[in-house]
């Protein structure tokens, strides 16, 4: 797919009855969100997420694909950064994307042993790049699957934390500024997750 205007991202978002409601249904929430299948250094919007490890310095995964999109000006501002803690977020231009950003977040290393804590930094992953975007004047912002590549979270565990901390997020005050939040999935797989949960956190009326 080499589909990355806003536009055309909106016309991907996945709309389905709803599984189980947890959330007041608000149809102009699920304006606010689209899920989109592809290659993220390719997406056309204010921010994108990194799930960046914690020296900052590029990775494997999608760290590797954005550090060779943006190209070495990104390292450059990345090493004066001085790294970021697990669940913690950065912002830096986005050189040679299309996107403006980068916000940088790292996620957790999943373990099966620590999965509360491990739950509670993959949330603070998705909130300190919301609050971060908001800081920054940032209206739209493509996230990556955090973790759930090497860092092996697994999936389904992963996207509802993706999808709830997205919805509480947008119903929240700092959050109605925002425009839209767009899930960006790599497999078929991961997209058919995230097909599957996004009903039930923003229910169509
Ligand atoms: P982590 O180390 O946080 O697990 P990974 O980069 O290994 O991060 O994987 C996170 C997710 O990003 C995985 O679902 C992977 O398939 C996906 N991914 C990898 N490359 C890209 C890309 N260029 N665009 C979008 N998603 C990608």
């Amino acid at each position: 797919k080499d589909i990355n205007t806003i536009a055309a991202l909106y016309k991907s978002s996945v709309l389905k009855p709803a599984a189980k409601v947890q959330f007041q249904p608000n149809p102009s929430l699920l304006d606010r969100i689209s899920l989109f299948q592809g290659d993220i250094t390719r997406v056309d919007v204010d921010a994108i997420v990194n799930a960046a490890n914690r020296s900052l310095l590029g990775g494997g995964g999608v760290d590797g694909a954005i550090h060779a999109a943006a190209g070495h000006k990104l390292l450059e501002e990345c090493r004066g950064l001085n790294g970021c803690l697990t669940g913690e977020s950065k912002i830096t231009r986005g050189y040679k994307l299309p996107a403006r950003h980068i916000i940088h977040t790292v996620g957790p290393v999943y373990t099966f042993r620590d999965k509360e804590e491990k739950a509670a930094q993959l949330t603070s992953c998705y909130k300190t790049s919301l609050e971060l975007a908001v800081d920054n004047a940032i209206r739209h912002i493509a996230f990556p699957s955090i973790s759930t590549g090497i860092y092996s979270y697994p999936i389904a565990d992963a996207t509802h934390i993706a999808l709830n901390t997205a919805r509480m997020f947008l119903d929240s005050e700092q959050g109605r500024k925002f425009e839209r939040v767009i899930f960006v999935v790599w497999s078929n797989e991961d997209k058919h997750v995230y097909e599957k949960l996004i009903p039930e956190y923003f229910p169509p009326a």
